[in-house]
This record gives structure tokens, sequence and C-alpha cells, in this order.
């Protein structure tokens, strides 16, 4: 793709988030290192990403009037959560820069629409069915065996899902998901996750991470490191893919690619993610260009920075259950693992399967940096262990 002359926005800019979780917080805080203002709209207002923005507006997604109050003082305004009501990115593309655009949120936003349009692109994706009833989940089954069904709007971390393996299950399913439109997904046999980074700039300046492996326990990213330990061939394909699916979606930002590699070696597509991703927290320690300072390049028009691993690292996510145990996080001992740091995202109210933190490491190998978070992570929560599958043969997954 053509690279055109850079309109870059400077340090003293304000950026505006849409959403005011970790991901918007974390990319703030590498805005400000950058010297930018931040203002940030969200529901909550006492949202993670409030302590480090000049202005909270709270207001909900689909609050247009907000919106235009939020683009009127914002130089560019770029996104962390993608279920933002169209009419409001319409609204605030009407007043100052988006990035991404309406097109590829728009796309991405409905599993359903995303999986379509993924397939007339000819990208490689498991077997899907958009079903309209509990009879549509019923012949989905029957005719793929083993399926996940999804509601198209609004789930992460697993939420919105129902697994099924037998016909007689989709009326539960149908009613779980709230009797509405919802995507059949094929349960695949997955021999490994990988995901992959693009950072794509306003003037066509394209970046390709390298794969991130990924583990999830119960349909919640419990680890991710890299490098991913894969065949240089297949770090090739997914990279291409990625690229691919960026370069047709024209987004501006950053895309996450995330992936299944089945036991007989097809790379699938699961799902995209316009923003920055929980799979590459990692590139704050390790990679040279963090995603959230990449992100900032990317909107901002600046020259992207080098995706390149410079320290294998690893991160372990610390859901809500640790603080919920009858012994405290023991922050001490966690910390007590040399190349570990603890990121909090400073979110009252821990519930179980919300994301609090993350644990990062960087190592002398993958393998290492994974063992160390993790020990890191059993030495924080020696309660919640059992639950989250981090013990010592999940690290059999990277060599595998
Ligand atoms: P997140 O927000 O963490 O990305 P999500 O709620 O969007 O999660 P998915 O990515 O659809 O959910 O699924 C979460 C995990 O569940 C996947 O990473 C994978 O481990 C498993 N999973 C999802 N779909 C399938 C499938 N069709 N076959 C097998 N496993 C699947
Ligand atoms: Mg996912």
């Amino acid at each position: 793709m053509s690279v055109t002359p850079r309109t870059p926005i400077l340090p003293g800019a304000t950026i505006g988030f849409l959403g005011g979780g970790q991901l918007g917080r974390m990319t703030a805080l590498a805005a400000r290192s950058m010297g930018y203002d931040i203002q940030v709209l969200d529901p909550e207002a006492a949202c993670a990403t409030g302590p480090v923005a000049s202005r909270t507006i709270t207001a909900r997604f689909d609050d247009v009037h907000a919106a235009v109050e939020l683009a009127s003082q914002c130089d560019v305004v770029t996104l962390e959560i993608e279920q933002i009501h169209p009419d409001v990115l319409d609204a605030v593309a009407a007043r100052t820069t988006l990035h991404p655009g309406r097109a590829p949120v728009y796309i991405i936003q409905d599993r359903i629409r995303q999986k379509q349009w993924l397939s007339a692109q000819g990208f490689p994706l498991g077997a899907f069915v958009a079903a309209q009833s509990a009879h549509d989940i019923a012949e989905a089954v029957r005719q793929h065996g083993a399926c996940i069904a999804k509601s198209t709007h609004g789930g992460y971390d697993g939420r919105g899902q129902v697994r099924l393996s037998e016909p007689d299950q989709a009326a539960d399913a149908w009613s779980a998901l709230g009797e509405r439109e919802c995507l059949v997904e094929q349960r695949v046999q997955i021999a490994y996750e990988i995901s992959v980074l693009v950072a794509r700039s306003a003037s066509g300046q394209t970046v390709v991470y390298p794969p991130s492996r990924n583990h999830h326990t119960s349909g919640i990213l419990t680890w991710a490191v890299v490098p991913a330990v894969i065949s240089d061939s297949m770090t090739q394909r997914a990279q291409t893919l990625a690229r691919d699916i960026a370069e047709r979606l024209g987004i501006v930002g950053l895309l996450a690619v995330e992936c299944f590699v089945t036991r007989d070696d097809q790379l699938l597509v699961n799902e995209l993610a316009p923003r920055p991703h929980n799979t590459y927290h990692h590139s704050e320690r390790g990679l040279a260009t963090s995603q959230f300072e990449q992100l900032v390049r990317a909107i901002c028009d600046l020259p992207l920075g080098d995706p390149q691993v410079y320290a294998p690292s690893a991160i372990v996510n610390l859901l809500g259950d640790v603080w919920l145990q009858d012994t405290p996080p023991q922050i001490e001992h966690a910390l007590d693992v040399e190349g570990v740091r603890l990121h909090l995202y400073g979110k009252a109210g821990a519930r179980a399967g919300r994301k609090m933190g993350h644990l990062s490491a960087i190592g002398t190998d993958a393998q290492d940096a994974l063992g160390r978070v993790l020990e890191s992570y059993r030495r924080l929560s020696p309660g919640t262990t059992g639950s989250f599958d981090v013990h010592e043969p999940v690290l059999a997954h990277i060599t595998s």
C-alpha cells in the first residue's frame, strides 16, 4: 500500500479515548510520556484511564452529544473498545480525526459481520453459522459436532459464550444468549494459539509484530509469551495473514489478529481487535516499541517504531479472584522473582474473572520469561493457582 506524505499530530496536542479501561490507561500513560494531553469518555466515572486524563466525560458509548463534546476538545480520537455505537463514530469523525475509522470498527464490532467479511475476503476460518433460532443452533451442532455459540455484540473474556456438544443443548444456549441472533462456531481442535499485532499509520506505513504465544483458561487469557517458539514458516504465514487483513480493512492504529493453529497445522483466524490487545502487554517489557506507544505513533502519523524482540518476555493476567481469597495478594513475595514487574489498573471492586492487572517478566528465552512470571504468580496468589492453570505442565505447551 502506498505511503502518502505525513501530517503528524505533534506532542502538545490532545488525544481523546473512547473507552477508559486498562487499555486506554496504558496507552494514555505512553502518550503522556511523549508529551500529549489526554481526555477520555467512559460510562464509569471512576474508569481506569481517569487518573491519567485531564478530563473524563462520563457517558455511554451511544451518547452522540457527549462524543461531540469529546471530539471538540481533541486533535485525534481513538478507541480502546470496539463496542462504540456507529452514530458516535460518525459524529466524532465529522468533527476531528478518528483512528481507527468507522468502517473497520463497524465490521469488527459484530461477530457475525466480522466472520462474514473475513470469509468473503477469503481468509482462513473454522466453520461457522449465523443462527436466528434455537433450531439453527441445533442444526449447526448436528452438522459440525461440538460448537461454541457466541453473542454478536459485547462478549469478551469468554463472556456471552456457550459451549455445546449435543443438539438438545441448543434451547438452553439460545435462552442463555438472550434469544438473539448469535454466531455458532465449530469447536476447533487447537494445537496452540497465537496472535499477531499490526500497526498502520495514517500515511500507510505498516509494521508487523512477531507473533505472541497465548494460553487461555475457560475462555480468558492466562498467559502470553514472546517469542512464540513456533516454526519460521508459521511465523511468516501468520505475519502475512495479519498484514493482509489490516491492509484490506484499511485500518489506522492497531489490529490484533487472534489465531488458532490446528493439530494438522492449519492457521485459522479466531477474531480481530482494532485496538491494543491483552496478548501484547509484554511489548512494554521486551519489545523495542510497546503496543501503547505504537498506537500513539500510528494515530498521530509519526514514524512507526521497531517491533522486534529485544528480550524474551511474558505476562500472566491477574483476575479479581486473586483479591477474593482469604489471604491477600503476596506482592512482596511476587516481586522477589528477578525480572518481574507488577502492573495494576487501579480498579476498585475486584470481581471473579475481572482483569485487575498483570505480572510481566523478561528472561533469557521464552521458557525462562514464562517460568519467571508463573513463579511470581504462584507466590502472589497460592490460593488461585488451582483454578488458573498455571501449573508446571503448562510450560510444556511452548515446546510442543
Ligand atoms: P477475549 O476478549 O479474551 O479475546 P472473547 O470473549 O472475545 O475473548 P474468543 O476469542 O472468541 O472470546 O474465545 C476465547 C477463547 O476461547 C479462545 O482464545 C479459545 O481458547 C477458545 N475458543 C473460542 N472459540 C473457539 C472455537 N471455535 N474453537 C475452539 N476454541 C475456541
Ligand atoms: Mg478472543
